[in-house]
Order: C-alpha cells, then sequence, then structure tokens
C-alpha cells in the first residue's frame, strides 16, 4: 500500500522537469530568436552605417557633376576672355605699345564738386604760376594781332624769333599792306607755312587799314570778320591787349580741361563754352594762361610729369603719365626745368631764363 502513493509523486516530478525543462527549451528558443533577431538588426544597422558614406559619396558625386556641368561653360568663357586678354598684351607688346595704366576707381563726381575743384584748380595754378602771361613778344595790339596769326602749327619760341626783324620792316597795318608779298614769305619763312600765312597777314592789314582805320578793333565780331582770324586769335588780342576776358582754347588748353574733366569736348567752341560755365568771366584771360602755362610745363601731351606735379591731387587723369617722381622731374620743361622760356623780351616777374633770338642763318657756300 505503501508503495501505491509514491508513483504518482515520482511521475508528477518527472513531468515536472520535463515542462521545466521545456520551459527552459522554450525560453532558450526565445533568446536565441532574440539574439539572432538581434544579430540581424546590428547586422543590418551596420551594413547601412556601412553603406551610408557610400551613399553620401554617391550623392556628393552627383551634385559635383552637376555642378561641373554647369560651370563648364563659364569656365570655357574666362578661358576665352583669358586668351583673348593675353592675346591684347602680346599683340600691344610687340607693337611696342605699354599696355594702358588702370586710373584709381573714382567716385561719380556731382556738377557742384567739379565746379569746385575745377575752382580749386585755378587758385593752384595762380599759385604756382604768379607770373603766367601771354607767351608772344609784343608792344601793341597789332603786333600781338600778327604775332598769334603766325604762331599757328609753330611754337611761341619760334615767332618771338621772327617777328623783331619783320616788325623793324613793317610796324603798322599800312607798312605792311603794302609789302611785297614774296618779300613777307621771306620775312615769315621760319614759322612754316608761310605762304599762307603772308596771304593772311596782307589781307588783315588791308583790311584794318581800309575798314578800321588803322587800329585794331576791340570787338570780337569786328576781329573774326579779318582774314586769318578766327576765335581764338581774337579771344588772344581781346584779352591781352584790351583788357576784354576771354578763354582761348588752344591745343594744350582743349587738353587740359578733357584731363581736369572741365569737358569732353574736342571742339574748340564747345570746349571755351564748357569752361565759361564754371568759371567767372573776370579769371577767364588768366585761367587760359595759367592751363596753358601747366600744359608746356609739366602737362606734356605724350608724357604728363604726374609724379611731379603739384596739381596731382585734383586731377582725375593722374596715372596718365610718369608718376616716378625722379622721372617726372626730369620731364619738367621751360622754368620750371632749368631751360629758357619763350619769350625774347619776357615780364619783368618771370622767373626764368629769357630765349635766346634766332640763331644767324649760316649761307650756303
Ligand atoms: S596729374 Fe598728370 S595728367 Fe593731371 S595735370 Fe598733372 S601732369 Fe597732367
Amino acid at each position: 500500500m505503501n508503495e501505491t502513493p509514491q508513483k504518482p509523486a515520482a511521475a508528477t516530478k518527472a513531468a515536472a522537469q520535463k515542462a521545466v525543462t521545456k520551459k527552459a527549451t522554450a525560453r532558450k528558443a526565445v533568446a536565441t530568436k532574440a539574439t539572432a533577431k538581434k544579430a540581424t538588426t546590428k547586422k543590418t544597422a551596420a551594413a547601412a552605417e556601412k553603406a551610408a558614406p557610400k551613399k553620401a559619396a554617391a550623392k556628393k558625386t552627383a551634385t559635383a557633376k552637376k555642378a561641373a556641368t554647369k560651370t563648364a561653360p563659364a569656365k570655357k568663357t574666362a578661358k576665352k576672355t583669358a586668351t583673348k586678354t593675353a592675346a591684347k598684351a602680346t599683340a600691344e607688346a610687340a607693337a611696342g605699345k605699354a599696355p594702358a595704366k588702370k586710373a584709381p576707381a573714382r567716385k561719380p563726381e556731382s556738377r557742384v564738386a567739379m565746379v569746385r575743384r575745377a575752382r580749386r584748380i585755378n587758385r593752384e595754378l595762380a599759385e604756382l604760376y604768379p607770373y603766367a602771361h601771354p607767351e608772344l613778344d609784343f608792344t601793341n595790339s597789332f603786333e600781338l594781332l600778327v604775332a598769334t596769326v603766325l604762331s599757328a602749327q609753330t611754337t611761341d619760341l619760334r615767332v618771338n624769333q621772327t617777328t623783331p626783324r619783320l616788325f623793324a620792316v613793317c610796324p603798322t597795318p599800312e607798312d605792311m599792306a603794302a609789302m611785297d608779298p614774296e618779300r613777307l614769305e621771306e620775312l615769315i619763312r621760319p614759322t612754316g607755312f608761310f605762304r599762307a600765312k603772308a596771304k593772311s597777314l596782307l589781307g588783315l592789314s588791308a583790311a584794318l587799314r581800309d575798314r578800321f582805320g588803322g587800329e585794331v578793333p576791340g570787338r570780337l565780331e569786328d576781329l573774326v570778320t579779318l582774314p586769318g582770324v578766327g576765335r581764338k586769335t581774337a579771344n588772344v588780342v581781346l584779352g591781352n591787349a584790351f583788357g576784354v576776358p576771354g578763354i582761348t582754347v588752344d591745343t594744350h588748353f582743349g587738353r587740359l580741361a578733357r584731363r581736369f574733366g572741365w569737358t569732353t569736348a574736342e571742339d574748340a567752341e564747345k570746349v571755351e563754352a564748357d569752361v565759361a560755365e564754371i568759371f567767372p568771366k573776370s579769371e577767364w584771360t588768366m585761367l587760359s594762361h595759367r592751363v596753358v602755362f601747366h600744359g608746356r610745363r609739366v602737362c606734356h601731351s605724350r608724357k604728363p610729369a604726374c609724379g611731379a606735379c603739384p596739381i596731382a591731387p585734383l586731377c582725375p587723369a593722374y596715372g596718365e603719365g610718369e608718376t616716378d617722381p625722379e622721372k617726372a622731374r626730369k620731364l619738367l620743361k621751360y622754368e620750371l626745368g632749368g631751360q629758357p622760356g619763350q619769350r625774347l623780351k619776357p615780364p619783368a616777374d618771370y622767373p626764368g631764363q629769357p630765349a635766346p633770338p634766332m640763331a644767324p642763318q649760316v649761307a650756303a657756300p
């Protein structure tokens, strides 16, 4: 009887053990599954992580490719421009031309600022050339008129060296009008274009004798009716022999007025009109002399001496010429360069040396 109850207990224990084992197995299986899942996830993550830079790189490459496609034409254009510029520079160098210097960038200037700057240039030039004067030798209005007509296409020095002999022979309009044309041509020959100039002198002398009583008229409208007399000559005579203000636009004045930014015109009458708008009438005659003085001494046509120019800070064209101070100083002319002036008889306040008379002509053997 005692053995019978023992059988179910053992069976129960075995069953229980079996159940525990089963449970454990199941748990193990779940655990294994979880581990496997975890591993798979990890593996996927790792793979994804590994793949990410590749993806990014691929994206980067695609973007770069796109950008490169976009930039290519621009690059091509830049290359083309560079090639063109280089070719131009080479051509200029081959032609012996220096490449144009780039002027420093300036702010656009208002009209008021330009007028202020222009008037300051005039004041500075007045300090620089207090002795500015017409550079033709003359003692009366007739001599000044004749000398101005002769000064076309030549230097004032050459005219000044020619006129003493001429005025010794024919000091008045009547004397000149009565001259033998060939004799007159011979006297004025050193000034060039002597045939045309002789014709003008004979015509204007006769007109002065016949229409103006042998006197030079003091009005612009009368002066310009004389043969060979234009606005420029008339203004020279009016300003310096009659004290009537006038702007004399010769080659120097026109060039400097454009460099100073007072005008953009090439035509002398337009330059005169533009400059007349900037300065009071009372300044016109002396302004003309100062500007011409500066043009002859410092601001030359081909090589302005910018590095030795006292008005450089006011000049928009600074840099058009030599900027090295030492080299620029060597370009200065007349009294500023230690050389004789143009007049044989300059005014008393002229600080330089008078010009020498013409060298005696040696007759051919
Ligand atoms: S700075 Fe140069 S361009 Fe200007 S006025 Fe002087 S010399 Fe002439």
